[in-house]
């Protein structure tokens, strides 16, 4: 195969990666502080950011199926995975690379008759997405397994609900009830509430990868993503003159344009038509017209030296780009394209 150097890349900050997670252990009080590394790590890459993560003293690490922990399985780290165990995981979770966090009586009642180790357990506390009943706990359910983390999950912390305290009110009341080592309840919203919310072990993901969940941890968390693709072509857009699909930007003056390797495709959202910017040394550049599946035109000052080959630095900075674009955090970070180079530094 010949190397062809990609015309996009992501530029992933791992000190930032690494800071992120200690401001969130640290944040986390007594408790441990895991790593959601699901969809690859948030698109980053999740044996990248796994690697950072253990080499810092990350110890618990949580994807969503048993494929993701089989990508990690060389690494020898402690995975949880999250969805826990159909019929089809049977195999991969009997070989022992990861321990399934149990969401059903019929998940329950599988890794029972197989004859499964050690297991995490999800409970429900309100969410109504995942997870048995504490009824189910009290009736016996899961009594005899062989349990490490029990975890409940938020579906309101990154906002001030009332839901918050009645998720943790019912969660707390099933300390000292169950077999479980230990017990596990905030997501990164959720480190950003109380300290009493913590428990035993947070199970970050947004927060480390530059997601700012709640408004309060802005200041904390540090962008760990930065796309950056390469400039086609410059050309001259005179007044008058349109750009791009459907003709929506038109020049009012003659207008120095640079065409650029990044598109839809790559997960940058056609949402940043007209809003979207970048920057070239300390030049702004503001998107134009529409984007494209794989390109995007942006407007320079003539006297810029910027031209084909160049890399460009697409704004990308999380809370920023999800307010303007209305386009959640998690769907902008995990969006991002297998076109664009993962390049560490
Ligand atoms: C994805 C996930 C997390 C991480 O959530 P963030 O909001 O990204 O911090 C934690 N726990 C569970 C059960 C999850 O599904």
């Amino acid at each position: 195969m010949i190397d062809i150097p990609a015309p996009c890349r992501l530029r992933l900050d791992g000190a930032a990666l690494v800071a992120n997670w200690q401001t969130l252990n640290r944040m986390s009080g007594r408790a441990a502080c895991g790593a959601a590394v699901k969809a690859d790590g948030y698109g980053l890459g999740a044996t990248g950011v796994a690697t950072r993560l253990a080499t810092a003293g990350c110890r618990d690490f949580f994807v969503a199926t048993w494929a993701e922990a089989q990508a990690l399985a060389a690494l020898g780290l402690s995975v949880s995975v999250l969805h826990g165990v159909r019929a089809e995981d049977m195999p991969a979770a009997l070989a022992g690379f990861a321990r399934p966090v149990l969401n059903t009586p019929a998940q329950i009642a599988r890794w029972r008759e197989a004859g499964g180790g050690m297991c995490d357990v999800m409970v429900d506390t309100g969410m109504n997405r995942l997870g048995i009943s504490a009824d189910d706990i009290a009736a016996g359910l899961i009594d005899g397994l062989a349990i490490d983390t029990l975890m409940s999950h938020l579906a309101c912390a990154d906002k001030d609900s009332p839901m918050n305290e009645m998720q943790r009110t019912r969660f707390a009341a099933l300390t000292g009830r169950t077999a479980a080592r230990r017990m596990s309840l905030a997501n990164s919203a959720g480190i950003g509430l109380r300290e009493d919310y913590a428990f035993d072990l947070t199970r970050p993901g947004l927060a480390l990868y530059g997601g700012v969940p709640r408004d309060d941890m802005a200041g904390a968390i540090r962008q760990v993503v930065f796309p950056e693709a390469q400039v086609l072509q410059r050309r001259t857009v005179r007044a008058g003159e349109s750009v791009g699909y459907n003709a929506t930007w038109v020049a009012t003056e003659d207008t120095e344009v640079a065409i650029v390797n990044l598109g839809y495709a790559d997960g940058y959202r056609r949402a940043f038509s007209g809003i979207g910017s970048a920057s070239f040394g300390h030049w702004r550049l503001p998107l134009l017209g529409r984007v494209s599946m794989d390109l995007l035109a942006f407007a320079m000052e003539a006297e810029a030296e910027l031209h084909a080959d160049h890399w460009i630095s697409i704004d990308y900075y999380l809370p920023t780009v999800a307010a303007a674009t209305s386009i959640s955090q998690y769907e902008l970070i995990t969006g991002l394209g297998q076109r664009c180079q993962r390049l560490w530094c």
